[in-house]
């Protein structure tokens, strides 16, 4: 887009003060990731969940000159504001008039449960040689992601792809108000995101409703009912379905299981083959779409064979990896294009590192023009890399526009062998290349250690789940993480720095150490100790930790500490009620001396809490309403006696499902911000975030009447493929787990694992799966078998099972 500040107060009916001639050529409506403030205007979105005024201040720091918002909020002179009485509605409606300019342009309006991103991106991975495109950048396809998205459109796009989701009735009519897609695309649909609907035909209904205006349908005929609705609905369209079922118009018709065989395509009558590596049912589902697609947009069957072969993996996600010397490194290798280049920009500022390093190859995948790389430079120059290694023969070619300390090579090969990247330490280093010039090398050669066995944890999911766990609270309820036991074996600074960049309002540690080390790596959000030990009291005071206090002797000792310590305010404490658990606390008759020790002390009760000894457990929900009751009473006796009223809470990650009237003040989220919970309709709402990962060493083919393992506890009665995977009780995985008790995922199949598990390495049997390869990856827990199910095989609980992992496992973190 390119408009000023006046022309979109216009568009949108909205009033502006300032400056009406400022350029707008961006929006952004999150202030900390803020790439770059030229041109750029901020959008104080009003949420549910936040209110963006309280982010102006932050953005207009960074440079922003115009902001949108409902509220004129004080500012320097030279900023503009454009007010609204609707925030979300006015993006709606700027986006629909933008869009409107374009009537020429193609467009495709993908919906779906599953699927919607990757079939995007392998669409544009397929056309975008033969069109000039533009799409919604990642999964921007919410009430809010997909009007930015549509903003994106320019005079020069012949074909505009984007993706349309929805969490709630009537939102996608609100989304077909601005976009009217000319050609739909409705993937498959699945039980994913039906929280806010009745059922899944309810869902279906709603995302039909992208296709009002659309002159073709393409969808996923497999599931009856939306076959049946399109017909009714749309049957003066042009339809065309696809599937693994034979009554869709596009399907397969060989057996895909057989990986020996070619996959053989009937579109309408006509049949044409292709190879496939990955066969799994949705893979193909996506696959069959974007052959119905790309035949939609004229393309020759030989031109989509080659297309379709082509086509790589969508991983939708930046990972970052330890890196040699205390480097960072974040790699983003799938694909390289102006959109996929902003949000590698923004994750970067996500990351507090003073030394940042940028390797960049030419953007081989993306048509463009005679600015596109002065565009790159200038966007690049804004986020002030110390060292830029640039890669290729094209953008080489403009390394005079790019600023800092500015290095060229031909090739990945001579950036590797120059050895010149062994002198960077400390820094972070965004990996941003073309798959062609396959800088996974450098990533490899960067990386700490090889290491196969990898535990990886996906913060975006636990955001999901965070979420999750809000939306059933009051907006104005706070919310203490508890990352406890290195985050319950995660690692707790990873966890507790994401979290802190989404605002969570308190950490909650067990030992003052753990706090400590929080502090030295720069959290600063106020950190609670479950566990102060006399001998870490100097620590709580000096890292600004805030003890639970729990009994009177406490109370007393940590007073001495504080008064030794010169401390001259009043330091803020928590004292834990004893209502049931019997674990630490004060008893109702201890109330009375705890409110006059309290008296004369230059303390101050920051909170009053207790803890849930059975919310996770269904049968005793009457104990946990007794200590409901014991906590309102003795929590209320110790306001009054306190005369102020500290924050309360009471409930755990249970608790907050079952026990929702009992919020109070804040809640404590611990094991269901990781996707765990014992109920199952809770379950299904949360996503997986953490995945034990390997690879097969070795794999042998063991004669009949042989033994496996130590002890010879498994013997073979016929001939027996076993698979020997480098994971043992050392990493944490309990001996019990041995001898038939657990089953690992190896290519989405569970095998059992055979004999006693050692201490580096455990055995699988492997005949249910005959063309397992050495190298194979290995799930011990994950997608399947999940964390809780793992659990149950070792007869335990996914807390026990997430702790025991080992400090040798490396972490992995990934965002979408
Ligand atoms: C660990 C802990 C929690 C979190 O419990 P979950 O069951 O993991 O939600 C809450 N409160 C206290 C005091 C804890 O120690």
């Amino acid at each position: 887009m390119n408009y000023t500040a006046r022309q979109i107060a216009e568009i949108t009916h909205s009033t502006f003060t300032g400056d009406g001639d400022l350029l707008v050529k961006n929006i952004a409506y999150d202030s900390r990731i803020i790439y770059s403030a030229v041109h750029t205007a901020f959008i104080a979105l009003r949420t549910t969940k936040n209110d963006g005024e309280k982010y102006i201040s932050a953005a207009i720091e960074k440079g922003i000159k115009v902001i949108i918002s409902e509220h004129e909020t004080e500012h320097p002179k030279d900023v503009t504001f454009i007010l609204t009485p609707d925030t979300t509605a006015f993006l709606q409606q700027l986006a629909a008039y933008h869009v409107r300019r374009f009537p020429d342009l193609q467009t495709i309006g993908i919906t779906g449960s599953n699927g919607k991103t990757i079939v995007k991106e392998w669409l544009y991975q397929t056309v975008s040689d033969d069109f000039v495109t533009v799409k919604s950048p990642k999964s921007f396809n919410s009430q809010i992601g997909l009007p930015v998205s549509l903003l994106g459109i320019a005079q020069h796009h012949q074909l505009g792809i984007f993706e349309a989701g929805i969490s709630r009735p009537g939102e996608m009519e609100q989304l077909e108000n601005i976009f009217h897609p000319k050609i739909g695309v409705l993937t498959h649909i699945g039980t994913a995101h039906l929280a806010n609907f009745k059922d899944e035909n309810q869902l279906i209904d709603e995302k039909l409703k992208l296709f009002r205006h659309s002159k073709v349908i393409i969808y996923n005929g497999d599931n009856e009912y939306v076959d049946k609705k399109i017909k009714t609905l749309y049957s003066d369209r042009k339809l065309i379905s696809f599937g693994l079922k034979e009554n869709n118009n596009v399907c397969i018709t060989s057996n895909w299981q057989n990986r020996k065989e070619e996959i053989l395509v009937r579109w309408f009558d006509e049949y044409f083959s292709f190879p496939a590596q990955q066969r799994d049912q949705a893979t193909l589902a996506n696959a069959l779409c974007v052959i119905a697609v790309l035949k939609e947009l004229g393309f020759e069957n030989q031109q989509i064979i080659s297309k379709i072969n082509s086509l790589k993996a969508v991983e939708m996600r930046l990972e970052s990896v330890e890196g040699i010397q205390n480097n960072l490194i974040i790699n983003d290798s799938y694909n390289l294009d102006m959109d996929s280049l902003r949000i590698a920009y923004q994750f970067v500022l996500e990351y507090q590192k003073e030394h940042k390093v940028l390797i960049l190859t030419d953007f081989v995948e993306s048509v463009h023009t005679a600015e596109f790389y002065p565009e790159v430079a200038a966007l690049t120059n804004e986020q002030h890399f110390d060292e830029v290694f640039l890669i290729g023969k094209e953008i080489t070619d403009y390394q005079h526009l790019f600023t800092g300390n500015v290095h060229i090579f031909r090739t990945t090969e001579q950036l590797l062998d120059s050895n010149i990247l062994k002198h960077i330490h400390r820094a972070l280093i965004l990996l941003k290349g073309a798959r062609k010039f396959e800088t996974d090398r450098i990533k490899t050669a960067l990386e700490l250690r090889k290491n196969e066995t990898t535990l990886e944890v996906n913060l975006n999911a636990i955001l999901h789940n965070i979420n999750f766990h809000k939306s059933l609270l009051k907006p104005e309820t706070k919310m203490m993480a508890m990352v406890k036991a290195n985050s319950y074996g995660l690692g707790s600074y990873e966890i507790s720095e994401f979290l802190q960049h989404h605002h969570i309002d308190y950490l909650g540690v067990a030992f003052a150490d753990e706090g400590a080390e929080l502090r030295k790596k720069g959290i600063t959000t106020p950190i609670i100790v479950m566990n102060p030990e006399q001998h870490s009291y100097d620590s709580v005071i000096e890292y600004n930790l805030e003890p639970e206090i729990y009994s009177l002797r406490v109370l007393n000792l940590f007073y001495d500490a504080v008064k030794k310590s010169g401390y001259d305010r009043p330091f803020p404490i928590h004292i834990k009620l004893e209502t049931g658990m019997h674990r630490l606390g004060f008893k109702t008759w201890e109330l009375d001396s705890l409110a006059e020790t309290l008296k004369d002390k230059n303390l101050k009760v920051q909170s009053i809490f207790s803890h849930l000894s059975t919310a996770d457990v269904a049968e005793e929900r009457e104990y946990a309403l007794h200590q409901l009751r014991v906590f309102e009473e003795n929590s209320s006796y110790l306001i009054r006696q306190l005369g102020y009223t500290p924050i309360r809470h009471i409930l755990n990650s249970s608790g907050i499902t079952k026990f929702t009237d009992y919020q109070y003040d804040m809640v404590r989220i611990g094991i269901g911000m990781l996707g765990e919970s014992p109920f199952p309709e809770i379950q299904q709402q949360l996503r997986h975030c953490v995945s034990f990962k390997t690879v097969i060493s070795q794999i042998s083919e063991v004669a009949a009447g042989e033994s496996v393992g130590y002890g010879r506890h498994f013997k073979t009665t016929k001939m027996t493929k076993i698979a020997t995977v480098p994971v043992g009780y050392a990493d944490g995985i309990h001996r019990i787990a041995g001898n038939g008790a657990a089953n690992i995922g190896i290519g989405g199949v569970l095998v059992p694992v055979v004999g006693n598990i050692c201490m580096d390495m455990m055995m699988v049997n492997i005949d249910a799966i005959p063309d397992a390869r050495e190298g194979d990856p290995v799930i011990i827990f994950g997608d399947k078998p999940s964390l809780a199910e793992f659990a149950d095989y070792c007869k335990t609980i996914p807390y026990e099972v997430l702790t025991s992992i080992s400090k040798r496992v490396k972490r992995i973190y990934i965002k979408d």
